[in-house]
């Protein structure tokens, strides 16, 4: 029943569908599931005698005095309301033409609003009235709606008065079956209905919020799971001795740092297992993580198993394999490089040698997980910078293999209980202690605009200083909106500018808008020192590692997000040199300068990725484009997290008992999955 379209309903024609079609409402479920943004407490009529204070009231009384003044432009409808305890309350509508007739002297009427005090006297402007005893008189607990575009809260709450007559809430069938129902001691969606709707007491509401909460996060987790093959979990997977990951370690030029060890062994014991590996690896910016990866895939390429390692960008693809084949040349393991703008000649060779087992570590963007890529024997994926996938690209690259190790290395902290949700049942190592001799980065913010202490002119002046002592500066050219091109632009002109300022220095300039081989010679001049001043947009963000670069300059660096700065930050001090960072700001809003004070005062990753989720909130952070998940109506993965583990419980009890949800009883929880996953996920169901 609930499926019908919402044009069934008395009252709705074509342009009202229109208006909810445009906020997602099409069927009277969509409706019932819009959600009232408050309640009124209209249990109880208080008296006006008793009002002594300004604020919303209920009140039941007589209507008198009533006048009506009607100009061409405007009406004023005017009266006062009496009631038992014999005191008077003003009340005024504004041109409310039809309510002339509607208001009669004399009759009873109960009102609900705010009251304030004009003159002295107690008055309602516009408030919610009905007459007594008729079939809308709301008493008791009452919901309020927001507005849908034009069509008022008011007539929304009559709309779902009108779904319950026709297809009466008591008789919804539960998407979500009984045995679940009691095992997460849920209530049915019938009493949610009724109680978030039409409460009868308060508690009601809570259950009825809470219901519908769970409901969304046991589709979520029930779903994921589904889509993560989640019986491949208990199965076998490749074997690869982890102790020769200490081989490869001994033979580095540098100490690892005790998080590092502490890493190595954990990553080693899973490798030595049967049971797949499911690592995240989280490290702040500069921890090094890099030699983590390598080590594993040492150890993964000595026992005959090929890796795979993906980056979220082309450059820092091309900036890992050079590392990674430099440091394999010596143990003759080969690498291969897959990127989308190679030749198809080259494309095709290195394929073949992937296929036929002659390269051992793959090394790519998400070109590595097309569906064209075949594996002679993958035993290892690892991801860096996981938090950009979404979770179907991971899917894809987990059935190259039957189940390979997966290692997801991320400088972006996530809290523990959000990143199982995204990538499942998951071990994480954590790394927070920076390799040795690390010295703190310097973070100064500029304002532009005003006369600071720091003005633009000196950070350059600074950047001058570290050119001359043979280091080397990035400035980060401002981020003007999603659009490569323009981008380009702004970071076009800024290079001609910093040419000019810097004449004795040669400056490179970087955008994703230059085609991929000449972003590859730039960053190998970079490289090479054969460029001092690296002018770029984003695209240099994560990642790269240029240990002589000393400065890092951001322009209008308002327009980043915290834990881009500390990313865009973190290409910097990392090596033995003393660095600085500069935000330049242009902008004095609030959030923008305590952005700039965050990073001038905090350095670990953690806390910032933690202040981050305070000032953006998690839509941000976990928002779709980075975590692949579905929109969420109810549920709030931070605030939601203790429902989230409960339903991620239940989810899995679901999947035991009912692998693929081919039981009756689960059919319509199947749909509701469907309906959830949409067309983003591929579901095998
Ligand atoms: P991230 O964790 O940001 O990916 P990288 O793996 O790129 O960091 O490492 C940054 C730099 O630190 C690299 O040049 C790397 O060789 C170096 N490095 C890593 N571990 C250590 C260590 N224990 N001591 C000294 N230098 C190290
Ligand atoms: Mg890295």
């Amino acid at each position: 029943m609930l499926e019908q379209s919402i044009d069934t309903l008395k009252g709705i024609g074509q342009r009202k569908m229109e208006i909810f079609s445009e906020h997602n409402i099409s069927t009277l479920k969509d409706l019932v599931l819009y959600l009232p943004k408050s309640y009124e407490d209209r249990r109880h009529p208080i008296s006006i005698r008793q009002i002594t204070s300004e604020g919303n009231y209920f009140v039941v009384g007589r209507v008198i005095n009533k006048t009506f003044k009607r100009t061409w432009k405007k009406s004023i409808l005017n009266f006062d309301v009496v009631d038992q305890s014999g005191d008077m309350l003003h009340v005024i509508f504004f041109n409310a033409l039809y309510l002339n007739n509607m208001i009669k002297e004399n009759e009873e009427y109960s009102f609900f609003g705010h009251v304030n005090y004009n003159l002295g006297w107690l008055q309602m402007v516009h408030p919610d009235f009905c007459k007594l005893g008729s079939k809308n008189d709301f008493r008791g607990i009452v919901p309020v709606y927001s507005n849908v575009g034009s069509i008022s809260g008011r007539q929304i709450r009559s709309l779902i008065k009108q779904i319950d007559d026709i297809s009466p809430f008591d008789k919804v069938t539960d998407w979500i079956p009984d045995d679940v129902l009691k095992e997460a001691n849920i209530c049915n969606i019938s009493y949610a209905l009724n109680g978030i709707h039409f409460p009868k007491f308060k508690s009601q509401i809570l259950e009825g919020r809470y219901r519908l909460i769970f409901d969304e996060l046991l589709t979520l987790e029930t779903g994921l799971l589904l889509i993560k093959g989640r019986s491949g979990l208990d199965e076998k997977g490749p074997v690869i001795s982890g102790e020769k990951m200490w081989e490869y370690i001994d033979n580095l030029p540098f100490e690892l740092t005790k998080d590092q060890k502490t890493a190595v062994s954990d990553i080693a014991t899973d490798l030595s297992s049967n049971k797949p590996m499911n690592r995240l690896i989280q490290g702040d910016v500069g921890s090094g993580k890099t030699v983590l990866a390598e080590s594993a895939m040492y150890a993964a390429a000595e026992e005959g198993y090929q890796s795979a390692f993906m980056a979220p960008t082309e450059i820092l693809a091309k900036q890992h394999y050079e590392t990674i084949s430099k440091a394999f040349q010596k143990q003759g393991i080969r690498c291969g490089l897959l990127v989308s703008k190679q030749s198809q000649k080259l494309k095709n060779a290195i394929l073949n040698d992937l296929k036929d087992g002659k390269i051992s570590v793959i090394i790519g963007t998400h070109a590595v997980i097309s569906n064209n890529v075949e594996f002679n024997k993958l035993g290892l994926v690892i991801t860096d910078e996981q938090h950009r996938f979404g979770v179907n690209q991971r899917q894809m690259l987990t059935e190259k293999a039957v189940n390979p190790n997966v290692m997801v290395m991320t400088a972006t902290p996530i809290p523990r209980t959000i990143a199982v949700v995204i990538f499942g049942d998951l071990d994480i190592s954590i790394i927070k202690s920076m390799p040795k001799g690390r010295k703190k980065i310097i973070t100064r913010v500029c304002h532009s605009s005003n006369n600071s202490f720091l003005t633009r002119d000196m950070v350059y002046e600074n950047v001058q200083q570290e050119l001359k002592k043979g280091r080397q500066a990035y400035v980060i050219a401002p981020l003007i909106d999603e659009s490569e091109v323009i981008d380009a632009n702004s970071a076009t002109k800024l290079f001609e500018e910093l040419q000019t300022k810097f004449s004795n220095y040669n400056v490179g300039l970087l955008h994703g808008d230059m085609p991929s081989e000449e972003k590859s010679k730039i960053m190998e001049d970079f490289y090479d020192k054969k460029i001092d001043l690296l002018v770029s947009t984003v695209v240099i963000e994560v990642g790269i590692n240029v240990p002589n670069a000393s400065v890092m300059v951001i322009e209008n660096s308002e327009r980043f997000g915290l834990a881009q700065l500390h990313q865009l930050r973190g290409r910097v001090g990392r090596g033995e040199y003393q660095s600085y960072c500069y935000l330049i700001l242009n902008s004095k809003s609030d959030t923008a300068i305590s952005r700039a004070d965050i990073m001038e005062s905090i350095s670990d990753g953690f806390v910032i990725a933690e202040e981050d989720l305070k000032l953006r909130g998690p839509g941000d952070i976990l928002g779709k484009r980075q975590h692949g998940l579905p929109d969420l109506k109810f549920a709030h993965l931070t605030k939601h997290i203790d429902v989230l583990q409960r339903s991620l419980e239940i989810a899995n009890k679901i999947l035991e008992d009912d692998p693929n949800l081919t039981k009756d009883k689960n059919s319509m929880l199947k749909n509701r999955i469907k309906e959830l996953y949409g067309d983003d996920l591929s579901l095998t169901l």
